[in-house]
């Protein structure tokens, strides 16, 4: 790996837009932390987990939502370091979580896997690396806590390769392990990093230099991590640029978030390897991040939870050009222009007005309802960007109303909610109550919560008898309603009027995809 200490030369191949993706307890946090002052974005690490100990409980999250602004803060951390700007996207880090953490991850150019060495893979690692697999997004893996009892790196590596199907390439190898975890050796650049005060690393003559008779005063010690950087180095892959950037292979950092090792061997190499913004996808052609006209598309909505606001902050990704304060975009959509007159600019601690922002960046635009999940904006061209999906929700509930007369609010609320992306809304073609999906079971309260303080609409919840539900689609015309007829109280229609087949059970879902072979059965889909 080059140097990346060098400042790039223009402010889009500068950026680097990324996320953390990990089980929860790996250390996110404190990894977020460790970069935010590294970057020198924050003062004192311990903010960050100041402010997520808060949000920790169900009722403290509600509380803060209130009192607004932890979760719009962190949501964006925008730091510098080495030259870089790097844009750290929040993915929400509750026990449950939501669909806002995969539409995070349709922003980002690359991905940080944080895993616990004493672990390996956990559940909620892999589901969000499948994410950004779809999107082919490249995944820089740190592997954290090497100052306790780990497990083997050779078998962590080998983890991730058969459970992810991904290339590994250790990049540093730790040197000592536990409570005798002393640094990182760069196989590449043969440096050392010790406690990770040192920006520039120390040069060394190779594992045998005697740095490390220091550093691991223990012969044993010191012997197995001459043979296993012996071993890494022939037997395992080296760092491939484009494998990485095409999402088949992973550089391997490990290190210690708590104890300051590793963390700037990480930033280094997000800086010199991870992508700088990518083409994006929209219907008909790709947007080059270097095009001077300015893109973006919104992939989250933020509600101000001040019943007396109804003012929501879009965030949007800049796609391309630069977005100026107090420029007119065309919201594609509806084909009105917004003026985009106060844009927010994310730092760790604050949020300031934008003057300006590229491509690789996020903003906030603050609005009271225009913007939409999904909703492109231009600088005139009619374009769409493709993918910030939808997926279909685990959880389905019906909106149970206690005051009939207010049916209607009730539906005026939930199509606002949905539009944010709090739930999926699914309206039954049988006529019978709004049924709302979400992914994970927090999204319930948060609506429940919602619909109460901002609407004064008291609901609950009843059990549906679906628990599985699909997009469908085919080819033929006929048969699609043919389809629709013959399970007309299995039919609903989400928020744009696509059809939803709503089914009671994953083995009959299998059933009648069996039966009816020409209408396609789909689990995400892409807004339009
Ligand atoms: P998150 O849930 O992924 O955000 O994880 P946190 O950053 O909150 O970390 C979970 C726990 O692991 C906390 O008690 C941290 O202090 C601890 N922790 C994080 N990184 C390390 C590390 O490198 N070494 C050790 N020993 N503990 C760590």
């Amino acid at each position: 790996m080059t140097d990346a200490a060098r400042p790039a030369a223009d402010p889009v191949s500068a950026r680097r837009t990324f996320a953390i993706i990990s089980h929860p307890d790996a250390g996110k946090t404190t990894l977020t932390e460790k970069l935010l002052l590294f970057g020198g974005a924050i003062q004192l690490a311990g903010e960050v987990k100041a402010k997520r100990n808060r949000v920790s409980t169900r009722s403290d999250w509600m509380a803060i939502e209130k009192s607004r602004g932890i979760s719009v803060v962190t949501s964006v951390m925008t730091f510098e370091y080495g030259g870089h700007v790097f844009n750290l996207l929040d993915t929400p880090g509750h026990e449950d979580f939501s669909e806002d953490t995969y539409r995070t991850l349709t922003a980002v150019d690359s991905a940080v896997m944080v895993i616990d060495a004493a672990k390996g893979i956990e559940a909620r690692t892999r589901k969000l690396f499948e994410v950004c697999r779809l999107r082919d997004i490249p995944i820089v893996t740190f592997v954290n806590k090497m100052d306790r009892e780990t497990r083997d790196p050779f078998d962590l590596l080998d983890e991730i390769e058969k459970t992810l199907a991904l290339d590994t390439a250790p990049v540093n190898w730790p040197i000592g392990r536990g409570r005798s975890f002393a640094g990182t050796y760069d196989l590449v650049r043969s440096t050392v990093r010790g406690l990770d005060e040192e920006v520039v690393p120390r040069s060394v003559s190779g594992p045998d230099d005697p740095l490390f008779d220091e550093l691991l005063p223990d012969p044993a010690e010191r012997a197995t991590f001459r043979e296993e950087v012996e071993l890494a180095r022939e037997g395992l892959n080296a760092f491939d640029l484009a494998a990485f950037r095409e999402g088949h292979l992973t550089p391997v950092f490990f290190g210690s978030a708590l104890r300051n090792y590793g963390v700037r061997d990480l930033i280094d190499a997000l800086g010199a390897v991870a992508p700088p913004p990518r083409a994006q996808d929209a219907d008909g052609r790709a947007v080059e991040a270097a095009e001077p006209k300015m893109t973006g598309f919104v992939f989250k909505i933020q509600a101000n939870m001040d019943p007396n606001h109804r003012d929501r902050i879009a965030f949007m990704r800049v796609c391309s050009g630069r977005l100026q304060r107090g420029m007119k975009a065309k919201l594609v959509r509806t084909g009105k222009p917004i003026t985009l007159s106060a844009p927010q600019f994310f730092f760790a601690q604050d949020r300031a007005v934008a003057d300006e922002a590229f491509a690789g960046d996020v903003v906030g635009i603050p609005n009271h309802g225009t913007l939409r999940i999904g909703d492109t904006l231009t600088e005139g061209e009619d374009l769409v960007f493709r993918g910030v999906p939808s997926f279909a929700p685990e959880i389905m509930r019906r909106v149970k109303l206690s005051d009939a007369m207010k049916a209607k609010k009730l539906k005026e609320a939930l199509q606002q909610l949905a539009e944010e992306g709090v739930v999926q809304l699914f309206v039954p073609h049988d006529g019978s109550g709004a049924i709302v999906g979400v992914v994970g079971a927090l999204q319930l309260d948060v609506l429940k919560e919602r619909l109460q303080a901002e609407y004064s609409l008291p609901i609950d919840y009843e059990q549906t008898r679906f628990s599985v539900c699909r997009w469908i689609a085919s080819e033929d015309e006929r048969k699609l309603d043919e389809f629709m007829n013959a399970n007309r109280s299995a039919m609903a229609d989400d928020l744009d009027g696509a059809p939803v087949f709503l089914a009671p059970s994953p083995f009959s879902l299998r059933y009648d995809e069996e039966r009816w072979p020409q209408i396609r059965f789909t689990d995400i889909k892409d807004y339009q």
